[in-house]
């Protein structure tokens, strides 16, 4: 079994986590995303924009990022439903952005109030829009390894989302196991799957400890080559149209067992 050497990891918790949450005071996430920024992560998604009225946990998002301390090294990103987020993203100064559309037509209904196929569209012209700006954009599926009202998702389902949008010009793809029903079965299904198919594309997962799959899951992942993963601080997160959705694989845990394990993060 060969392991990568090194693993490239996302922290979400000021995003996934915090839109979960009874909403926080701006001052208080200021300082979250400030105190994840001085731990050595070099990634943080730290807002999203979205309607206040779908999310209001978010609706400080340009006054959050305005006053965090932009760390030289860090990355930072934020998530996006649609154009008009990814207009108020750009316009924020962000130039590294995810774009989320759900494998399954009911999630992305619940989501973002429209069908997968309407979803893509947007995204295409999102895509264009933001390679305009000089920006990346990331397409997360979310929803990639079940739904919780559809129920199984098809791997090759998942596998047509992918193949248009990288024919759109998306710069990396995630899957997002959004309740947390992935098993490292599923996981090595989808992304083998996808890997012969866009041997190339940049993949990045995203996994839910829903029913303590999550480190089981990463670990088939790392053995399939993947090295880009969400993570949250303390496990933080969720899905506000996921009901029963438990946080994101702790940060913390993920470092731990990486580090155990010879990888650098
Ligand atoms: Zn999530």
């Amino acid at each position: 079994m060969t392991l990568p050497d090194f693993v490239s990891i996302r922290e979400v918790g000021p995003r996934d986590g915090l839109q979960n949450e009874e909403p926080v005071p701006t001052e208080a996430k200021v300082r979250l995303i400030d105190a994840l920024s001085a731990t050595g992560v070099r990634r943080i998604e730290a807002v999203s924009f979205v309607h206040p009225k779908a999310i209001p946990q978010m609706a400080d998002a340009d006054e959050v990022w305005q006053r965090v301390t932009k760390v030289p090294g860090v990355r930072y990103s934020a998530l996006v439903p649609n154009t008009r987020g990814a207009q108020r993203a750009l316009a924020a100064g962000f130039t590294e952005i995810e774009v989320v559309v759900s494998a399954s037509d009911t999630h992305n209904r619940r989501n973002v109030n429209r069908s997968t196929a309407e979803s893509l569209d947007d995204i295409a012209e999102l895509i264009a829009l933001l390679h305009g700006a000089g920006a990346t954009c990331e397409v997360i599926i979310s929803t990639s390894f079940g739904c919780p009202y559809e129920g199984d998702v098809d791997p090759q389902r998942v596998v047509r989302i992918v193949d248009r949008v990288v024919a759109d010009g998306a710069d990396r793809i995630a899957f997002g196991d959004t309740t947390g029903m992935a098993t490292p079965r599923r996981v090595r299904d989808l992304v083998t799957v996808v890997r012969e198919r866009h041997p190339d594309i940049p993949l990045l997962l995203h996994f839910h400890n829903t029913r303590g799959t999550a480190l089981a899951n990463l670990l088939t992942a790392l053995e399939l080559g993947v090295t880009e993963y969400d993570a949250s601080v303390g496990g933080l997160g969720g899905c506000p149209y996921a009901p029963g959705a438990s946080g994101n694989v702790a940060t913390e845990e993920v470092v731990h067992m990486l580090h155990d394990m010879g990888i650098d993060t």
